[in-house]
């Protein structure tokens, strides 16, 4: 049976209320043998390390979203709800975490200019540089957001020497995320709206095989627009990949497994 993986996907979310331990466990039997959930502020991430104290295939990626990063600098009116937590000791646990092997990954983190105004980009880029620290000390890959900021987090990784990174649901310009892949063997990951988007089925086409991953961000991107999105999509992301690429489909799965043992499993 082929392996699969989501390394990015939120089932802390509110929506998972109802039946999260039985999501879960079928991930397991159709053999999601690693759901990365993601961390976007205090709340999520401590919720993540009891989910993966209970279940041997949920991985923790501890993280700060963007807009939670910068809280403080937002306007009253702000549209979407965020919480209030202390930054810099949120940034100190996640490191503790990192220093005690707990977590696989840094993230969700990364820079935002749709939600966020210019105003915030400094502060934002302090944050990241925070984290991803973190992920350079530690070895461990950092999970990036880059929305409407794909080159110039591209450009920071790079100044930064980051070795293992993973930029989710990319939406910049396909040459540019092609470049980074080959000159610094950066990941990829793909969500399973992809049945549905032309420039991402372009990168699942034609980014090397080795800098490919699956992921969700499940609860949003879900193949069908509208529903509610959940790890196991992950199986029709690798089978689109296996038809765009004329391989079988466990070619396809054992391609991803291997890049995803690659960058987020310690090696020696
Ligand atoms: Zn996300």
């Amino acid at each position: 049976m082929s392996k699969y993986v989501d390394v990015h996907t939120h089932l802390t979310d509110t929506s998972f209320d109802a039946d999260r331990d039985a999501v879960i466990e079928e991930c397991a039997r159709l053999g999601l043998e690693a759901v990365v959930v993601n961390g976007t502020e205090p709340q999520s991430n401590r919720m993540i390390l009891e989910l993966a104290e209970q279940y041997p295939h949920i991985q923790p990626a501890l993280g700060i979203y963007p807009v939670e990063a910068v809280h403080e600098l937002l306007p009253v009116d702000y549209p979407r709800p965020t919480c209030v937590f202390d930054v810099a000791a949120e940034i100190e646990f996640i490191e503790a975490q990192a220093a005690a092997k707990t977590i696989v990954a840094v993230g969700e983190c990364g820079l935002d200019g749709y939600c966020l105004e210019e105003q915030t980009y400094v502060a934002q880029e302090k944050v990241l540089e925070a984290l991803v620290d973190i992920g350079i000390r530690y070895d461990i890959p950092v999970i990036l957001h880059t929305r409407k900021r794909e080159r110039r987090c591209l450009e920071m990784m790079a100044h930064l020497g980051v070795q293992k990174a993973d930029f989710h649901c990319y939406g910049g310009r396909t040459k540019l995320a092609i470049a980074a892949a080959e000159k610094h063997g950066w990941c990829f990951s793909i969500p399973s709206n992809v049945q549905r988007n032309e420039a991402h089925q372009k990168l699942l086409k034609s980014l090397p095989p080795e800098c490919i991953l699956t992921e969700t961000d499940a609860p949003y991107l879900a193949p069908e627009r509208g529903t509610r999105n959940w790890p196991g999509t992950v199986i029709q992301t690798v089978e689109l990949l296996a038809s765009l690429r004329g391989w079988h489909h466990a070619q396809a799965a054992d391609q991803v497994w291997q890049n995803y043992s690659r960058v987020f499993v310690p090696q020696g």
